[in-house]
């Protein structure tokens, strides 16, 4: 059961009140007990003078005695209550304020003891998540980095290599050198260009323009850009979209830029003679299109992690292709971002592959 902080500081302040009622009641019980009465019957000795002041002297002692017990009382239930809040609360907060600048230090493997169910405990719990959380991030950027360096490395040995061989004279320094030398500048331009869209669209800054559009529409429009460069590389390039598809609420230009990667990674990784089939069909409120290729297929292990930046099923080829490995995570982000879904299936290697993705559909 959770006890709340306010609850627990009412009841201190509750049992301050308590104990001075009490001390009261004792005090009122003591100056009409017997003991009093005593004292007044017999007061000439003790006191001396007239009976009246007598009282009035008796009354006062009284009265002193009763009030040093209360504040002995008081000040000893006001130490145990300020005992229980500095363990209930001071204590837990500075922990966490010397917790947090530890965090903020970077070291993001600080914790705190949550103790107890009331919003102390919770606090602490809540703290701990945004460690976890800020350290899951810290990972994540860590190994964006590694990643990026990795990347960055093969273009720039290709490059120096290249200018080490021209000026040694082991290469020739004609149209065939510098040609290789601007694939690997472009490569690096891709990479450049693919990583600045993947932290726009991480931040959130990618507005998406949304208008209503025929699938077809779209689907055409993606396959006509691409349909040289298939039938350049001999495979068949074809459509295959219902005239009465429901149309799709997106950003025309990202969802095709969608399609232009699904279709091209297709052409890349299916070997003459292919066939690549770009279908659509309505799935309940949704549009789904699918990308089939006849192409090298993708084994079962490396299925759920083709859309994880910088994956790549076979590193060499893929890299000779020329993609940035970030093609497909892209894609993954722009989908999402317009409430739909994009996974990959294949029957294995050598057997194809297939690029599933949904889009809400105008009704
Ligand atoms: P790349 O720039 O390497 O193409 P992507 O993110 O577009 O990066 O794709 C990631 C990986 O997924 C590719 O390297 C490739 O191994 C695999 N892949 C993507 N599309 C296909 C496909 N149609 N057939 C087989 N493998 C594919």
């Amino acid at each position: 059961m959770r006890r709340s902080l306010g609850v627990q500081v009412f009841v201190s302040y509750l049992i301050v009140l308590v104990v001075g009622l009490v001390v009261l009641a004792a005090a009122l019980n003591f100056l009409g007990s017997r003991h009093v009465a005593r004292r007044i019957e017999g007061s000439g000795p003790r006191f001396g003078g007239p009976p009246a002041t007598n009282i009035e002297r008796i009354f006062r002692t009284g009265v002193a005695d009763a009030l040093v017990v209360a504040g002995i009382a008081a000040i000893v239930a006001a130490g145990a209550l300020s005992i229980y809040v500095t363990r209930r609360i001071v204590l837990p907060v500075q922990a966490l304020a010397a917790a947090s600048q530890r965090l903020a230090a970077g070291h993001h493997d600080e914790r705190v003891p949550v103790q107890g169910t009331d919003e102390m405990g919770a606090l602490a719990d809540s703290f701990n998540t945004m460690a976890e959380a800020l350290g899951q991030t810290e990972t994540r950027r860590r190994a964006l980095l590694a990643d990026v360096a990795h990347e960055l490395r093969t273009p720039l040995s290709g490059i120096k290599g290249y200018m080490e061989g021209l000026s040694d004279g082991v290469l020739e320094a004609g149209p065939e050198t510098y040609g290789r030398v601007a694939v690997e500048v472009d490569r690096l331009q891709r990479l450049v260009t693919d990583l600045e869209e993947l932290s726009r669209l991480d931040a959130g800054v990618v507005p998406l323009t949304r208008q209503t559009v025929p699938v077809r529409q779209i689907v055409e429009a993606a396959v006509e850009r691409l349909r040289q460069q298939a039938y350049d590389q001999g495979l068949i390039l074809e459509v295959a979209v219902p005239e009465a598809l429901p149309a799709v609420i997106v950003d025309v230009d990202r969802i095709q830029q969608v399609l232009l990667n699904l279709i091209g990674n297709a052409i890349q990784y299916t070997p003459p003679p292919g066939r690549i089939t770009v279908r659509a069909r309505s799935d309940g409120p949704r549009v789904r299109i699918d990308v089939e290729d006849t192409g090298v297929g993708i084994a079962a292990e490396h299925l759920a992690h083709v859309f994880e930046r910088f994956y790549r099923v076979d590193r060499s080829r893929a890299r000779s292709g020329g993609g940035s490995g970030l093609g497909l995570t892209i894609a993954r982000y722009l989908v999402e971002a317009h409430g739909g879904s994009i996974r990959a299936a294949s029957p294995g290697p050598g057997r194809g592959s297939t690029f599933s993705l949904t889009l809400p559909s105008a009704g």
